[in-house]
């Protein structure tokens, strides 16, 4: 059997576990991936950092053993659904006009399923692939991955010795161009995070007296000058080798200071690509008060805010400045993005492999606006893509669609994948 023969059974088992975080785990969906590689003759590992927070870990050899392994890596765990808002239920597997739905179905089952079908075929047919690939999939990256892909970095490094490099999610998905062309974004580079608290503190008191020290209406300025403050355009390479590109491709000039002129053209990529070239800055929770008669003593907002490679330092700073005098900033989290280079032949691998399913297919390396458990292997010196294939039809929302209900991937997509990653291991 082929991988592309399995692998849309294998993503409708895999959405079938309910590996919502935080309301669940991983462990039944964690057994049923190490079942699947012990039945082609793998011997996975079963790590967990608690109870039931189960990673599973296997090794295919490959072709020559002396060059460095690949790491593909998926998360088994989603983000909750509340199935009332879905017009299928989320954890069932159902297949409705030729798509898969499921929570999970493109952030990231659909992925380890391509992983798992193409490890497989290779196991149960003999062949090697180019070099050795470490197939792992984690737990807890939605929740920050501390108990998943961090851990294993930080706890069991031998898992990756001697691996340079990894795939993972959001990459290699197409973007519909004019003239039945499509382009396909690898990730190269991924935003950092920076997490933080802003309090204001006032005088508590009745509601009924005036109050100029009230610490709800100064936190609510200070957030509305953070968002309204707009942030400069910071290029990197992935950045700018992905616009320009973009730009060849339209026949369009290429103006630094104008980059929604381009990325207007590119779906549901567009406001991902915009949201990479600028430092962010969302509120996301705000906690203030008790009792509608009392003015509370003190009011806090949670920032999420997502950094440009290479442009942490100073951050914090202006957003201290903006927020103002009486508001204080505490940092939760800080990690760094990463950006890695993207000529060799891993990158080619991936051109080639994409090229082979789809012959008029455009690579091209961009920044992702989020994070990934990327940046953990990064720790240790391994280079991450976002390279999980899936051709999509036009006018797909797939950025639009992750983490919101009626998550579903396209069958014949999910198919394209499974060949693609097949070639892939066959040459990176
Ligand atoms: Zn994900």
């Amino acid at each position: 059997m082929k991988a592309e023969d399995e692998v849309v059974d294998l993503c409708r088992e895999l959405l079938r576990f309910d590996t919502s975080n935080p309301t669940s785990n991983e462990q039944a969906a964690a057994d049923w991936v190490a079942e699947k590689l012990r039945e082609v003759g793998l011997q996975p590992e079963l790590l967990a950092a608690e109870p039931g927070r189960t990673n599973v870990v296997a090794r295919l050899p490959g072709a020559d053993r002396e060059r460095p392994g690949l790491v593909a890596h998926s998360h088994l765990d989603v983000v909750p659904a509340v199935a009332t808002d879905w017009r299928q239920p989320p954890f069932a597997g159902v297949i409705a006009d030729g798509e898969l739905w499921g929570r999970g179905a493109l952030d990231m089952k659909s992925s380890g399923a391509m992983y798992l079908a193409a490890v497989r075929a290779y196991a149960r047919s003999g062949r090697r692939p180019a070099r050795d690939v470490v197939i792992a999939f984690t737990a807890d990256e939605e929740a920050g991955s501390r108990l998943g892909m961090a851990w294993l970095v930080k706890d069991q490094p031998r898992l990756f010795q001697n691996c340079s490099e990894a795939v993972s999610e959001i990459g290699g998905f197409s973007v519909s161009l004019a003239g039945d062309q499509r382009l396909y974004p690898i990730q190269t580079a991924e935003k950092g995070g920076l997490q933080l608290v802003l309090r204001a503190s006032g005088r508590a008191g009745h509601a009924s007296i005036l109050n100029a020290d009230n610490p709800i209406p100064r936190l609510c300025a200070a957030v509305a000058r953070l968002t309204e403050t707009v942030q400069p355009l910071l290029y990197i390479e992935a950045s700018r080798s992905f616009l320009k590109g973009v730009a060849e491709l339209l026949g369009e000039p290429f103006d630094e200071a104008r980059p929604e002129l381009l990325t207007r053209h590119l779906e549901s990529l567009g406001p991902m690509v915009e949201s990479s070239l600028r430092n962010t800055i969302q509120a996301t929770i705000f906690n203030a008060g008790y009792k509608n008669n009392v003015v509370p003593g003190e009011a806090a907002v949670r920032l999420d805010c997502r950094v440009v490679p290479g442009h942490r330092a100073g951050v914090v700073e202006e957003i201290d400045r903006i927020a103002g005098p009486g508001i204080t900033v505490e940092v939760e989290m800080a990690g760094d993005g990463v950006e890695v280079p993207y000529q060799g032949r891993t990158f080619e691998a991936m051109q080639e492999a994409l090229r082979s399913e789809d012959p008029g297919a455009v690579i091209l390396p961009y920044c992702m606006s989020g994070g990934t458990d990327g940046r953990f292997l990064a720790q240790i010196g391994i280079h991450s893509f976002g390279f999980s294939p899936l051709r999509l039809p036009e006018g797909f929302d797939f950025t639009g669609l992750i983490h919101s209900a009626d998550e579903r991937v396209p069958v014949e997509g999910l198919r394209f994948g499974a060949r693609v990653v097949d070639r892939f291991l066959a040459v990176a």
